[in-house]
């Protein structure tokens, strides 16, 4: 059986048209298919148009709705989904039809070779925004410098991943869940297969500019600690220039006698550091956060009702 997971945010326009190209595309398929749809806290009508659908779908295909109690996120959503999935296989997918469902074939098909992990690489993203995919590109590299699980460019959560890889990925406990990283960091088997990524069909983005530059924090924080870790390196070598900077200031004084002029780099200096200091201290702010949060052990979604 193939589990394809399905996360709605807001998404009413995009319900139907996207079970339409869903059915279309896994009409070829002859394995058993369950769909199921996770409403995350939408405001509008997704949920009575996902029932909608479902009411109106074959019986062969197998439909489930866990409706969140309220929006916690995509990355939350789709570890709902995944946590629920029977399928020997599992797909999370877009539902603004930004990952199409028509590749979904090829990814069974590479399951079917052998694959555990089949990635979906978008060799295409002129749909996206100049801006979005430069700070994607930018991210993609600083994240990987920093980190040892190295995720590879241009690769969404579209994908297929076996039991075995799914079984993985549940015994990953954090509650700021960059999937991502997580995705990536189970390893395994993993083969690849292109497409071109369209735009929206309809409806918005859920993800505007602040809420990326978070993700991508929590991307760097839940898989690299170079951060933390560069302040002492930084501190010594400052340490280092200070001491031989006085040392000149020492024997210069034996030598010539006291001198009052130094106002200005003395003010430089000290601005300088604590600068510097205050960047430290956020940066310890950013992971004693996340250490916060996920002390709590909250857990990371709660599902209203499965319909
Ligand atoms: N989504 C979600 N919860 C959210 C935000 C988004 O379930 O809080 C879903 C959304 O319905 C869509 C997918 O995640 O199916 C991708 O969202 P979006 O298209 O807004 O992201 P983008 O493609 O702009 O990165
Ligand atoms: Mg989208």
């Amino acid at each position: 059986m193939i589990s394809i997971i399905c996360p709605f945010y807001n998404e009413e326009q995009m319900v139907p048209i996207f079970f339409t190209e869903l059915l279309s595309a896994i009409g070829t398929i002859n394995d058993e298919i369950e769909i199921i749809c996770i409403n995350d806290g939408s405001k509008d009508q997704t949920l009575l148009s996902i029932i909608e659908q479902k009411n109106r779908l074959p019986p062969n295909i197998k439909v489930r709705i866990l409706d969140l109690s309220r929006n916690f996120g995509k990355e939350a959503a789709l570890t709902a989904g995944i946590d629920h999935a029977r399928g020997d296989a599992v797909i999370p997918i877009d539902t603004d039809l930004q990952d199409p469902p028509q590749l979904i074939p090829e990814l069974v098909k590479k399951w079917q070779e052998g694959f555990d992990v089949v990635l979906a690489k978008r060799c295409d993203r002129s749909c996206d925004t100049w801006l979005k995919r430069n700070t994607a590109q930018w991210f993609y590299k600083i994240h990987n410098k920093l980190s040892n699980t190295r995720i590879p460019e241009n690769v969404g959560d579209f994908r297929l991943l076996n039991r075995a890889a799914v079984e993985a990925l549940k015994q990953l406990p954090e509650r700021e869940r960059f999937m991502k990283g997580l995705f990536n960091w189970i390893g395994f088997k993993t083969a690849q297969v292109a497409y071109t990524r369209n735009g929206r069909k309809a409806g918005e983005s859920k993800f505007a500019m602040a809420k990326l530059w978070n993700f991508a924090l929590d991307g760097i924080t839940s898989f690299s600690t170079v951060p933390l870790k560069i302040w002492s390196y930084l501190g010594f070598l400052i340490s280092f220039f200070s001491f031989a900077y006085s040392s000149i200031i020492i024997v210069r004084t034996l030598i010539y006698g006291i001198d009052i002029p130094g106002y200005a780099s003395l003010l430089v200096v000290m601005l300088f550091l604590g600068g510097l200091q205050l960047i430290g201290i956020g940066v310890l702010g950013e992971y004693l956060g996340r250490i916060y949060i996920e002390t709590k052990n909250r857990p990371i979604y709660i599902i209203r009702q499965e319909l």
